[in-house]
């Protein structure tokens, strides 16, 4: 068994923007991205620190706009609309969730799918069925980048994917898809899961259960890939595989925390930087 290292990973592919920044920023263009936080969620704090952390490693600008919990929808959309008509404004991402009186799929469909970094835009969405990909939604971006550090091929595997919600499990499944998988999402009412999952070759696991998938479901050499992060009572964070049972079967198996978490935000970053090489393309191209 061997533990793919999704720091290593993520940093890797942070190192590679960070140059390739450099080299953007000689001709006056620096990848900028809007963070948009409404209230006090500590988790999202957290969150919205890290990315802006990682802007700040990458050599990306980064701007926050915090607004308070009673912002009104229509003052958020506004928001949104001035950025999205700023030319200095690579990527715009709004850290979820929004409090209740604010529509999420509202606020999504607002933001600009040439600045929708998260690939949360029903266009990005769209355009992921159909293969073109210009805006990849990142976790499962980052999960294909694990599943590629192996060196194993996707192409003609048997993938399995529990969990089919449209942040993770939907967009995965899509992406193992395009990349020649043959795919199978599981999901609550899914009926014998237990011999579905002994059958992949490659089996992503986004429930956010903590240790739901166990040994007897993993196939003996199959590449295991631990989306969950749940928070015990002892404050530690555990994944969906119960990690010590499965890791004697598995061929490959992400660990929690350090596996998918910090590709995820590795991927925004790709997606802001290409966001901003598309802007440096139009003002050339004028
Ligand atoms: P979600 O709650 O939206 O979806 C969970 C999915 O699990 C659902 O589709 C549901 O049908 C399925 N499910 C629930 N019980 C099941 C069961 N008994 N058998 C089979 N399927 C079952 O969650 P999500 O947003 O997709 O997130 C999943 C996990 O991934 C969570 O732990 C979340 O914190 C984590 N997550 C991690 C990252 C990251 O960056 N690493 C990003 C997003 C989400």
């Amino acid at each position: 068994m061997k533990i793919i290292d999704g720091k290593a990973v993520s940093l890797r592919i942070k190192d590679e923007i960070k140059e390739k920044t450099a080299k953007l920023s000689e001709s006056g263009i620096i990848p900028t991205l809007a963070v948009i936080i409404v209230g006090n969620d500590p988790a999202s704090r957290v969150y919205v620190n890290n990315k802006k952390k990682a802007c700040e490693y990458v050599g990306f600008n980064s701007v926050e706009y915090a607004l308070d919990e009673s912002v009104s929808r229509n003052e958020l959309l506004g928001l949104i609309d001035r950025l999205n008509a700023d030319s200095g404004v690579d990527g715009i991402l709004c850290q979820l969730p929004l409090p209740k009186h604010i529509d999420e799929n509202a606020v999504m469909n607002a933001i600009s799918y040439e600045k929708d970094v998260d690939a949360f835009n029903p266009i990005n969405v769209g355009r992921i069925m159909s293969g073109d990909f210009g805006m990849l939604p990142c976790t499962p971006a980052g999960i294909m980048e694990l599943i590629a550090s192996t060196g194993e091929s996707v192409c003609g595997k048997r993938a399995v994917v529990i969990g089919r919600s449209n942040i993770v499990g939907k967009p995965t499944a899509m992406l193992l898809l395009n990349a020649d998988a043959t795919v199978t999402v599981c999901h609550s009412k899914t009926k014998n899961l237990k011999d579905i999952c002994r059958q992949a070759d490659i089996l992503i696991a986004a429930v956010g259960k903590a240790g739901f998938v166990t040994a007897d479901m993993v196939k003996e050499g199959a590449t295991v890939i631990d989306v969950g992060i749940n928070r015990g009572k002892d404050g530690k964070l555990r994944g969906d595989v119960d990690f010590e049972g499965v890791a004697g079967k598995a061929g490959y198996i992400t660990p929690v925390p350090g596996g998918c978490g910090p590709m995820t935000i590795a991927m925004l970053m790709k997606n802001t930087y290409n966001a901003a090489l598309r802007r440096q393309n139009t003002e050339t191209c004028g």
